[in-house]
């Protein structure tokens, strides 16, 4: 059952893609992504595609995008993003880098300027491909679409593309939203850690 989580579920699945060093069937990952699953519900209620495996392929899905989201505030250029973020360990976060720096390579042969509008799309479609085949008219006249989490989280990361809201920790890396003066993600450690540093600083 879907449990509304405190935040954005893409910020949930960062979380699960840090325990993606440890492979699919280990218990360090399983007990890691049960505990996602309880608060963002499962990936694809209607497939199949819920086991260990699709889990960790998401999870590091959403690293690469949310690395990439980083690495542009930071730099401001894909292709140098894309070149800038090293794949952390094999699967699926270097596959997606590949296939990225790929597309870049394709389009300056093209002479097209790779920019990351294409990337916001292929989220956006990826999303509705999973959404539109479940829309559902309830007796009130809304539009429902009950779907898991993975489709929803595919639509968060477009937005976070387009809206430039979303600020990353210093501490950790791990994206957030908040007050312009909230400094570091929502955990205690790095609130802390980044206070010690900047009395240190001074
Ligand atoms: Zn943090």
């Amino acid at each position: 059952m879907p449990v509304p989580a405190p935040q954005h579920l893409y910020m949930e699945l960062y979380d699960l893609f840090r325990a993606t060093a440890h492979p699919p069937e280990s218990r360090h990952f399983a007990n890691a992504a049960r505990r996602t699953a309880m608060r963002v519900g499962l990936l694809d209620p209607y497939g199949t595609g819920d086991d260990l495996a699709a889990w960790h392929e998401f999870a590091q899905e959403v690293g690469f995008f949310v690395d990439l989201l980083r690495a542009l505030q930071d730099l401001g250029d894909l292709e140098a993003a894309l070149e800038a973020m090293s794949p952390p360990w094999p699967g699926a976060y270097g596959r997606h880098r590949d296939r990225w720096q790929n597309w870049c390579r394709q389009a300056r042969l093209v002479g097209m300027t790779p920019a990351p509008d294409r990337i916001v799309r292929e989220l956006y479609q990826a999303g509705f491909r999973e959404i539109l085949p479940h829309l559902e008219h309830t007796p009130d006249g809304r539009v429902k679409a009950p779907v898991g989490s993975r489709a929803w989280v595919r639509l968060e990361l477009a937005q976070a593309f387009t809206e430039r809201r979303v600020r990353f920790c210093p501490v950790c890396g791990a994206p957030f939203l908040g007050r312009a003066d909230r400094e570091t993600c929502r955990s205690d450690r790095c609130r802390k850690a980044w206070y010690r540093k900047k009395k240190r600083s001074k």
